[in-house]
């Protein structure tokens, strides 16, 4: 469930009017909803109840410092894979304490960034991590948290770009080598293990690869506490999915998601992390855009956008799907057409969907893309000098720009012409 609804015949995200903040922002613009995103927040907390745990917000699906602000004066924690994420989270307020780092090329420099600002713990990816974790630790004069990342060789059933728990994906240390790098982390200076974390990729719709996955979390914790491991902690990742349309049958919920964490994990008596991204932050947010032209083509009717595969890459690195809905709410009984809808920029790649049905929109019309507020605005760039389209947040009755378009002057300002030239 979402907070972006037609009401008396234009879509409202809360309270507000699209028209209205198109008119104040131009397009195109991504919105996000506060109470989407609470609402999805707490979905995971609840999910949880009666077990000690921390939800921790992935920040690369949806990184801006207001909705990790929202986020984290909620209680949660942030899942960060990079020093600038790192920095996001503390700048919005979120103590290190609830500060998990992950990502399999952390740099010496983002390790020291933590162990001086504090850090929950280092979800470590490979032998060699580990022991410059615990160089850098023992100089600093700390003891860094640690759990190890397993691969547990579990096939995900998702998208190839975005499935992470198979053995020949570059994510983990292979399940079957973990106790061996245990005793080593053990045995480090500056190391503190406690815990296990396991991330096997993200969109999953089914439940079945979790439960594969944290069953052999479960089996590994019990062989690690016989080797005299102190393991309280256990870390899942993230990586439940969303529906991207409406007709498509609907992914597992959070709280059925919670109750199979509970019925495999439950009696190890481990606190419970977990990580999840789009789902926090996929339906709280949607791209609006404007209709540049209506092209006919032979046999084929192009929808020319103002916003283009810069602003949201999924559909042509992923393939992904998004609904794309008018924001004048159609009259009922409008007959729709098919459209090729598509952006200025100059690649074939730049499609947003083929031979989509949609009703009748012309130049100057709004249309929204649903389920755009995870890996939209983080992944997208200034390619064909285009920029960065601003983020904009409702909250009921208001709203705010949290980051604003650049001018074209900021744009061109970044690159400097060397005086040899
Ligand atoms: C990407 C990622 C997540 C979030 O995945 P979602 O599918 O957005 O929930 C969590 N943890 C790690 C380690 C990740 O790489």
């Amino acid at each position: 469930m979402d907070h972006f609804l037609y009401k008396n015949g234009v879509l409202h995200a809360e309270d507000v009017a699209i028209p209205e903040i198109a008119a104040t922002v131009g397009t195109p613009f991504y919105l996000y909803s506060a109470a989407t995103l609470t609402r999805h927040f707490r979905l995971f907390d609840e999910a949880l109840e009666g077990t000690d745990h921390l939800v921790c917000f992935a920040i690369k699906s949806n990184s801006n410092l207001a909705v990790l602000k929202l986020l984290g004066d909620l209680g949660a924690g942030m899942d960060v894979v990079s020093g600038g994420e790192y920095r996001r989270a503390k700048a919005a307020g979120v103590p290190g304490e609830r500060i998990v780092f992950s990502g399999v090329g952390k740099t010496p420099e983002e390790i020291r960034l933590a162990l001086t600002g504090g850090i929950r713990q280092f979800n470590v990816e490979s032998e060699p991590e580990l022991r410059v974790i615990s160089a850098i630790a023992t100089e600093l004069g700390v003891s860094a948290p640690i759990a190890l990342r397993v691969n547990p060789d579990v096939d995900a059933k998702t998208h190839e770009k975005i499935a992470t728990g198979k053995s020949e994906n570059k994510f983990g240390i292979p399940i079957a080598k973990a106790r061996m790098v245990y005793a080593e982390a053990a045995a480090l200076p500056g190391i503190a293990v406690v815990g296990v974390d396991v991330h096997i990729g993200s969109q999953l719709t089914d439940l079945a690869p979790f439960e594969a996955a944290f069953q052999k979390v479960r089996d590994l914790t019990l062989a690690l506490r016989e080797d005299g491991h102190a393991i309280r902690r256990l870390d899942l990742g993230g990586g439940l999915g969303i529906p991207y349309t409406r007709s498509n049958l609907a992914p597992p919920l959070p709280v059925e998601y919670g109750a199979l964490i509970k019925e495999v994990l439950g009696d190890l008596g481990c606190e419970i992390e977990i990580e999840p991204g789009r789902l926090i932050s996929g339906n709280a947010g949607i791209m609006v855009s404007s209709v540049i032209y209506l092209k006919e083509g032979e046999g084929r009717n192009f929808l020319i956008l103002d916003a283009a595969m810069n602003d949201l890459v999924r559909p042509s690195m992923y393939g992904a799907h998004h609904d794309i809905i008018p924001v004048l709410e159609p009259a009922p009984g409008t007959a729709p057409a098919l459209f090729d809808i598509v952006g200025p920029v100059c690649e074939t790649g730049d499609t947003f969907a083929k031979a989509r049905e949609m009703v009748p929109v012309g130049p100057g019309d709004l249309v929204a893309f649903r389920s755009a507020g995870a890996y939209g605005a983080v992944m997208s760039s200034e390619y064909n000098s285009r920029p960065l389209i601003p983020e904009v947040l409702v909250q009921g009755d208001h709203f705010a720009v949290i980051r604003p378009r650049p001018s074209f002057e900021e744009m061109l300002g970044r690159d400097s012409i060397p005086e040899w030239l």
